[in-house]
């Protein structure tokens, strides 16, 4: 009995302190909205604030883009590289092809080279595969658009240099270097002949995929291994781009909010601890409260301490139980989606995974409050942010009667597969923007829009045009 009090101890206090009200939100969303505008105003060298990087992207795609476009996506866990037919005017999307490949873990944290030559190699594989199907004009070069979704200080659309990595990357040599010409420069080695048209973050892809069949597409949020936004801005409104204002009088920002870190939602023991222990401590607090690649570890850490203070699993820690990473945000989204009455699903993930036999139905059920607690969290957190974005941009409430529809693309594994997750941040952005402004604001699943949006960006940047 003194066990399952501390168990409810442990639980309890874990609840309080990961607990968003909306008042708490709407402070979230506020300080989002500042960063957002001291973001705009100068670069800071500071971590810890939003970097609202400029894309160099002034022109998102129209629907008129046509030909033979590859890309390569380059983010997290797996990378992929694309061909696509665009059919141009009216035409659409009339053909595409891709293969996707998982990085091995060692390269993440080697070296540059070794990174570039990999992902060259996958490069040339894909291109010496081309059917018939897919058929570039006599004389033109292959044209590629970047997908890198890391902080990339960009100095034109097909060039930038990596302020630092994120996720589970970490590779000294290549921070500060230009992503294209390292990328160029494998290619050369490999003997893949093809130029690279546009850098872009995986938030711009997305966003450009999302215009380019909905016109009213005005922002992209990425959920998955890591999180991150990016949005339209009037030209006018960012002072930083002195001088250089686009034609179309917009910009699209790169917001990087995974580096959001906001006073109004203090960390937990386990999320100090878990950040202390990463690849990059100090960094992307806001990412590891949210993102798919830490919300699995954070249910690890404080069954870690139930285990320990508590004996939930016994009289020893089970030892997998203590491998950093071993719990898996789709395992942990499985364990709070489980519908069976004896929690199935949660006891088979306890057994295959940490290899913990025979758990009663209490301790399962607990499994299951602690995925919620922590899904919950991330998933109002990510609300919170798009409310600030849609601050502003002054979407967040209604002009004098005008019907004006404001669509945000999304896109990444937890978004797709999470469900109560995906539920959570729908109903906290009504929750927030009350029940007649959330009617004029759509959330849209731009499924794979990272890669099509980059070749629709090298489309656009051709230099056949
Ligand atoms: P990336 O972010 O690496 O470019 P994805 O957008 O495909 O790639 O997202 C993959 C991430 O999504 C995984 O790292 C994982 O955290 C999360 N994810 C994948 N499947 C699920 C799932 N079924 N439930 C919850 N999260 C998932
Ligand atoms: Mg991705």
């Amino acid at each position: 009995a003194a066990r399952w009090a501390r168990v409810t101890a442990i639980m309890k206090d874990f609840e309080e302190k990961c607990g968003t009200s909306i008042e708490n939100l709407k402070q979230v969303a506020d300080a989002m909205n500042l960063e957002m505008h001291n973001g705009l105003a100068s670069d800071s060298g500071d971590a810890t604030k939003l970097k609202m990087l400029i894309s160099y992207v002034d022109n998102l795609p129209t629907g008129n883009e046509k030909g033979l476009f590859y890309a390569l996506d380059l983010g997290g866990t797996n990378f992929r590289v694309l061909r696509v037919q665009l059919g141009g005017k009216g035409g659409g999307i009339v053909n595409q092809e891709f293969a996707e490949v998982s990085i091995p873990s060692d390269l993440m944290v080697g070296t540059s080279e070794a990174l570039f030559d990999f992902i060259a190699a996958e490069l040339a594989k894909f291109v010496d595969q081309e059917g018939e199907d897919f058929q570039l004009p006599p004389g033109r070069q292959r044209e590629l658009g970047f997908t890198f979704s890391f902080p990339v200080m960009q100095s034109s659309i097909a060039s930038g240099n990596l302020i630092r990595w994120t996720k589970g990357f970490s590779i000294d040599n290549t921070v500060g270097q230009d992503i294209v010409a390292e990328l160029t420069r494998a290619m050369e080695r490999r003997g893949v002949d093809m130029r690279v048209s546009a850098l872009v973050n995986d938030t711009v892809g997305t966003l450009a995929r999302g215009r380019y069949s909905n016109r009213d597409v005005v922002a992209a949020v990425i959920l998955g291994t890591g999180t991150n936004a990016a949005y339209v801005e009037h030209a006018h409104a960012i002072p930083k781009l002195d001088g250089l204002l686009p034609k179309s009088g917009e910009m699209v920002i790169n917001m990087e909010w995974g580096g959001f870190r906001s006073l109004h939602h203090p960390l937990t023991e386990y999320d100090h601890a878990l950040d202390a222990e990463s690849l990059n401590p100090g960094e992307q607090i806001f990412e590891k409260m949210i993102s798919g690649m830490y919300l699995g570890e954070i249910v690890r850490r404080v069954l870690c301490r139930m285990a320990e203070e508590a004996s939930i699993f016994g009289d020893t820690i089970p030892p997998k139980l203590e491998v950093p990473f071993i719990l898996r945000t789709p395992d942990m989204s499985a364990m709070h989606h489980d519908t069976s009455s004896d929690l199935k699903v949660v006891d088979n993930k306890l057994k295959n995974i940490l290899e913990i036999p025979d758990t009663s139905l209490e301790i399962r059920e607990v499994v299951v409050e602690l995925c919620n607690i922590v899904a919950t969290r991330g998933a109002r957190l990510a609300a919170a942010g798009i409310m600030g974005i849609l601050m502003k941009l002054q979407r967040d409430t209604i002009n004098d009667g005008e019907k004006q529809m404001t669509v945000v693309a999304l896109d990444g594994g937890l978004y797709e597969h999470y469900t109560e997750f995906r539920k959570c941040l729908q109903n906290t952005l009504k929750e927030l923007l009350g029940e007649e402004v959330s009617q004029s604001i759509v959330f849209e699943h731009s499924k794979d829009g990272s890669g099509i949006g980059a070749a629709l960006l090298a489309a656009s940047h051709s230099r056949y045009l």
